[in-house]
């Protein structure tokens, strides 16, 4: 019985990956001067009501370029941020950010527009997030009711109690709060009536090949009559086309989000 050579180290000194280290450690000690210089900055896609093609909130998202390394997308680098205990600092500043440009967002959008701001796990883990987010909200004139809170399923489910515990106060002092990426994570469907919800946002995966599979569309459509039934506002994310947003249409007060709708765009390039 040949066993495994076992000759062969575990732990491989690759400098490719040494490199690679090294330039995510690199990039993290930029990141708190991009905030400040200019080098990050906020985009904001927006949510429609499906059906009438109305604006109901725009999603910021943070955007990066880096002097050397160029643009460096969000699902490269705050992972890292998470792990090198810097995306509190991040998240502080892209609501601020968010709050400031939700007064020109909603002269043009309306008032009940909702300003979106992408939150991790590791905010929700720390004990003064709720006295900060507040003060920020307060200091731009706003409720905490125009703003929603996103949080994705793998940041509820890695510490839930604590997740559940932040999200009760945040959502008792009128923060909505959305789940999302709803699907592509590892939660229990029980454990969505454990969390205080507004919104639930259906993982753009669920849209692969939903036209063509019928086992497909059952699936989608019991992830939406599953939020609508628990009352929440459901927004389909990712849809690129126009015969998949077509097919939603038949589903009554649905909201959409994707490339069809809108990109996410610089509120200081174009004129929104
Ligand atoms: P997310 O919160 O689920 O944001 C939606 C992502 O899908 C965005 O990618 C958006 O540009 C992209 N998207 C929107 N519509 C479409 C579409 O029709 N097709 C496709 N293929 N993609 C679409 P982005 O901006 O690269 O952000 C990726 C993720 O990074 C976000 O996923 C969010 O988890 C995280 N992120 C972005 N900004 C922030 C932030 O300010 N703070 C934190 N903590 N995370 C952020
Ligand atoms: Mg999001
Ligand atoms: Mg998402
Ligand atoms: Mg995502």
């Amino acid at each position: 019985f040949a066993s495994r050579d076992d000759s062969t180290p575990l732990v491989v000194y690759d400098p490719a990956i040494a490199e690679w280290q090294y330039r995510q450690q690199l990039l993290m000690l930029d990141v708190e001067e991009a905030l400040k210089s200019g080098d990050m900055w906020l985009e904001y896609q927006p949510k429609v009501n499906i059906r009438d093609g109305r604006t109901v909130s725009f999603e910021a998202l943070i955007r990066w370029r880096h002097p050397e390394f160029g643009r460096v997308a969000p699902d490269q680098w705050i992972p890292l941020a998470e792990e090198f205990g810097i995306i509190h600092t991040v998240t502080l500043w892209v609501l601020d950010r968010a709050c400031r440009d939700s007064h020109p967002l909603r002269a043009k959008h309306g008032q009940d527009l909702s300003i979106a701001v992408n939150v991790s796990a590791k905010d929700l883990a720390h004990s003064l997030f709720h006295e900060e987010a507040g003060a920020i909200v307060r200091r731009h004139k706003l409720e905490p009711a125009n703003i929603t809170l996103e949080i994705t399923e793998t940041a509820m489910m890695s510490d839930p109690e604590t997740a559940r515990a932040t999200l009760h106060t945040l959502s008792t002092m009128g923060f909505r709060i959305a789940l999302d990426d709803f699907g592509s994570g590892h939660s229990s469907l029980g454990a969505l009536a454990q969390f205080e919800l507004d919104e639930l946002k259906i993982d753009r995966s669920f849209l692969e090949g939903v036209l063509d599979y019928p086992a497909r569309q059952k699936i989608m459509i019991a992830a939406m009559e599953l939020g609508t039934s628990l009352d929440l506002d459901v927004v389909v994310e990712g849809v690129e086309d126009e015969a998949i947003a077509l097919w939603l249409h038949q589903f009554p007060g649905l909201h959409g989000q994707g490339y069809y709708w809108g990109r996410p765009f610089n509120l200081r390039l174009r004129n929104h």
